[in-house]
């Protein structure tokens, strides 16, 4: 029992289901970039997947690298304006690459939507993402299509598995809706 617990209404994916999320994924995943001539490249997106990515490259058993970066989008953190600057870029050349993007959390999909962007431009074998959580709300259309998707999730503010609330809750082990009185 963490004192952060008490902050969480209700829990939407407990350790146990993302275990079984991320292997499932994992094997989807390890499948798809078997055999010679690939050459996968996990990119996640700090600092939010970092719990993610730790995860899923474990459960992904084919080689691969991995790298980070992190953006920022401007304007209100509430809501995605779909404007990114690039704080840190990657390390890595992914030219000729199969890039695969690790996500958090998909819900415009409007900062995605520039990443892949300016990713493509980069000239790899291929881009995909894998995106742990998708609030695909019914009438709202994303602006990215992963590939590959862990869970929907509700059109709530969730915390935990690398997802902060005010840079809090990110080491929480599942996936929870905050209480409103926390944020209010
Ligand atoms: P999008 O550009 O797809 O609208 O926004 C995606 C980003 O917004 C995610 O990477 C994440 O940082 C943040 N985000 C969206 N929904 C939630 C949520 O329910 N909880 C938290 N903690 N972050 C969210």
């Amino acid at each position: 029992m963490s004192t952060m617990d008490k902050d969480v209404e209700r829990v939407l994916f407990s350790e146990e289901d993302i275990h079984g999320i991320v292997q499932r994924l994992g094997k989807q995943i390890s499948e798809d970039y078997a055999g010679e001539g690939k050459d996968l490249v996990l990119i996640a997106v700090l600092r939010g997947a970092v719990v993610f990515m730790g995860d899923l490259m474990r459960a992904i058993d084919v080689p691969l690298a991995i790298d980070f970066m992190a953006v920022s989008s401007y304007g209100d953190k509430a809501k995605s304006s779909g404007i990114v600057r690039i704080i840190k870029d990657l390390d890595v050349d992914i030219k000729g690459r199969d890039v695969l993007i690790v996500e958090d959390i998909l819900d415009s999909g409007l900062t995605l939507k520039y990443l892949m962007k300016n990713l493509s431009a980069r000239h790899p074998a291929s881009l995909e993402v894998a995106a742990f959580l998708w609030k695909d709300i019914e009438g709202k259309q994303a602006a990215v299509n992963p590939k590959y998707v862990g869970a929907h999730c509700p059109d709530a503010f969730v915390v935990g598995y690398g997802l902060d609330f005010a840079e809090k809750y990110r080491n929480l082990p599942y996936v929870g809706v905050l209480k409103p009185e926390v944020y209010s």
